[in-house]
């Protein structure tokens, strides 16, 4: 059986490499950038204040206090925008706004609180406490400077990293491409929800808990028909799938007698396989193959076996896909709040709730079949064979979410 490590290696080895492509950026929000951003402005962009205030020069009111205020006269003002076209001389000043760019000659903003106004509309200005030079101000370039890096290839682009890019004037990304990542699932019993079902029959629960996740991991799930056991059916299925998607992600059919149909009819249209068992729990069987530039992943029909070995093995080739640097599940420090027993000759990724202050629960049972457990789960904590975790011990909770 191969370790979990060897087969996540093997995948990603045979990943291609992310294939570029310029969007807009404020179409790119969750996307690898496949290029460096270096920012071609200072940011701030212009000394400008912090406050809102008066603009002045901190020599002329060093001395002021409450007791004895310094008056200044306000030859202007300058609103956020726009630019004071004179010059703050000795005893003057100009009213400004938080954002304004700092009028000439200035060299400190007196915040509005230590000021009171006096004279006719606001001409004159008394200042009832001293600034320290540049106090109060925001320096050009003290955030970044023109030529540095604004971020790398391979990060995720976040909220606050589409804030910063926009700051910086950048309207175009380059980005690495998302493969479209086709969802079968195998199985003469399956029906859609809404259907009415026949005695033995059941509702598939893999594709839309596939595809989200596919989604999740950044790239574009479609999702095909339910695909009855037979050798043409899977054959046909395959071939379809392969036209419209670059990544093929079914589920179902790999136990013994079933998993003929999948690798016959995969290997027929020039497939190549590779069929692993993998040393871990949930997930039996797992098949990994290629077909030109594309991939194949064949995962077990248990939908909790199909949740962990899409995360565990699939999500890192479609991140490494889209030019992800980081592939790995997010390892999030935890603590139990009860023992977690693993007595069995394989790695046992069990599915646990962590709280806010990071204790980690059993979601409930851990059976493959168990929905249940796997729907209140939001971790998987790695169990080594013959081993019991006790209650207390500081763990890693695997999480796969944002
Ligand atoms: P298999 O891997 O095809 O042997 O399926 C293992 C178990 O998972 C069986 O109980 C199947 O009925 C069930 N199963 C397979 N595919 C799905 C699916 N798409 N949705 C829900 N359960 C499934
Ligand atoms: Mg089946």
């Amino acid at each position: 059986m191969l370790e979990l490590e060897d087969a996540v290696e093997r995948i990603l080895e045979k990943a291609p490499p992310p294939l570029p492509e310029e969007i807009p950026l404020n179409e790119s929000y969750g996307r690898f950038l496949a290029r460096t951003v270096y920012s071609v402005v200072d940011l701030p962009l212009f000394d400008n204040s912090a406050m809102d205030g008066y603009a002045a020069r901190a020599e002329d009111i060093a001395s002021a206090h409450a007791e004895s205020p310094v008056r200044l006269s306000v030859i202007g003002r300058a609103p956020a925008g726009e630019v004071f076209p004179g010059q703050v001389s000795p005893g003057t000043c100009v009213r400004v706004f938080t954002g304004s760019a700092l009028p000439m000659g200035a060299n400190a903003v007196v915040m509005q609180e230590d000021t009171r106004a006096v004279g006719e509309h606001g001409k004159e200005v008394l200042v009832l406490s001293s600034v320290k030079p540049w106090e109060n101000i925001r320096l050009k370039g003290e955030d970044l400077k023109a030529g540095q890096e604004l971020a790398p290839a391979g990060v995720k682009l976040t909220p606050a990293r589409l804030g910063l890019l926009a700051a910086c004037g950048c309207a175009r990304v380059t980005v690495g491409r998302q493969p479209v990542v086709g969802l079968l699932a195998t199985g003469s019993e399956l029906r859609e929800p809404g259907q009415t079902l026949q005695p033995g029959q059941i509702y598939d629960s893999n594709r839309i808990l596939l595809s989200t996740l596919v989604s999740e991991a950044g790239a574009l799930p479609k999702v095909l028909s339910l695909v009855p056991d037979t050798f043409e059916d899977t054959r046909q299925a395959l071939v379809n799938a392969f036209e419209a998607c670059d990544v093929v992600v079914s589920s179902g059919g790999v136990s013994v007698g079933e998993m003929d149909f999948v690798k016959r009819a995969f290997e027929e249209k020039g497939g190549l396989l590779q069929f692993w068992k993998v040393a871990i729990k949930p997930g039996r069987p797992f098949v990994f193959g290629r077909a030109g530039g594309k991939m194949f992943f064949g995962l077990p029909g248990n939908p909790v076996s199909a949740l962990v070995t899409f995360l565990l093995l699939v999500r890192p080739a479609l991140l490494r896909w889209q030019g992800a640097r980081e592939v790995q599940l997010r390892k999030q420090p935890g603590v139990l709040a009860e023992p977690l027993m693993n007595p069995g000759e394989r790695r046992h990724f069990f599915r646990v709730n962590q709280d806010a202050e990071g204790r980690a629960y059993s979601a409930g049972l851990q059976a493959s079949h168990i929905l249940s457990s796997l729907a209140a789960a939001n971790g998987l904590v790695d169990v080594p064979p013959r081993t019991t975790f006790p209650e207390g011990l500081e763990v890693k909770v695997l999480t796969w979410h944002g």
